[in-house]
């Protein structure tokens, strides 16, 4: 009897503050809108987070400087390498700009064309970008035979920078999201994503004011805890962290699955 009613208040306790957790996270806080809005303002790093290197140019020098920029006028970029990163690995960072108003744009840098399904995949992508708030005129899907959806080709460095930079400049982006070193699934793609990434902030080759955040990568244990993961994300504080409830959780779910061709190395 003493064992069950232990069980049960342990579950109680542990629903009460994943309720808690939840309600505190739910929503992009002024505190993280301020951490997106401004450009020249560069935080430490944990789970998503700015990249390690960083323009020297993105440091802001004094609190004067500080630029008067409402999160509403946040300009985001998020790269990925195949159709479905989006809703596989972003989902709740998408729907929580869609949700602040920041404006979104999605760079995918190939068709996903790895069993020769890329007109299908770009299809799918488009209309996962539907859902999740992204209008089609900012997505960009780019079909070059230098960027294979292949885990085995190495994609060129001075490629993917251009192809980045041209983006951040049309659009004028203050805030890059993409994948970090481990590439969240290994998959190489992903990581040559972030390499350029960081080579460019290395060499002082982003717009002044451009941060970049990258998509912290978890150990598989973690990463299949389901809700038993809230407590640990709430240990290892993040300088971005999305939340998403109940619903939002379903349709991010309902994206992947309405995939067909996701029958492929993620
Ligand atoms: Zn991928």
């Amino acid at each position: 009897m003493f064992v069950f009613v232990t069980i049960i208040l342990v579950f109680v306790a542990y629903t009460i503050s994943i309720k808690f957790v939840y309600y505190r996270y739910g929503q992009l806080w002024p505190h993280l809108r301020n951490k997106i809005s401004t450009p020249l303002y560069t935080v430490g790093n944990s789970n998503f987070c700015p990249t390690h290197v960083r323009s020297s140019a993105s440091t802001r020098k004094s609190e004067d400087e500080k630029p008067r920029v409402t999160a509403s006028e946040t300009r985001a970029l998020l790269v990925t390498a195949h159709p479905d990163d989006e809703c596989m690995f972003f989902a709740p960072t998408v729907l929580k700009l869609v949700e602040s108003h920041a404006a979104l744009y999605l760079l995918c840098l190939s068709t996903g064309n790895y069993n020769n399904q890329g007109l299908q995949r770009k299809r799918e992508l488009l209309d996962s970008c539907a859902v999740l708030g992204i209008p089609s005129d900012h997505v960009t899907i780019i079909d070059d035979k230098e960027l294979p959806d292949d885990p085995a080709v190495q994609w060129s460095t001075a490629l993917i920078s251009s192809l980045i930079l041209k983006h951040i400049r049309n659009y004028s982006i203050s805030v890059v999201l993409t994948f970090d070193g481990r590439g969240v699934s290994g998959h190489a793609n992903h990581i040559a994503i972030y390499k350029t990434l960081r080579h460019l902030a290395s060499a002082g080759r982003l717009p002044q004011g451009c941060q970049i955040f990258s998509l912290h990568s978890i150990s598989l244990l973690r990463k299949y805890l389901s809700v038993l993961e809230l407590p640990v994300s709430w240990l290892f504080p993040s300088d971005f962290c999305c939340l998403i409830g109940r619903e939002e959780y379903k349709r991010a779910k309902f994206l992947c699955l309405t995939y067909r061709s996701l029958n492929r190395p993620y």
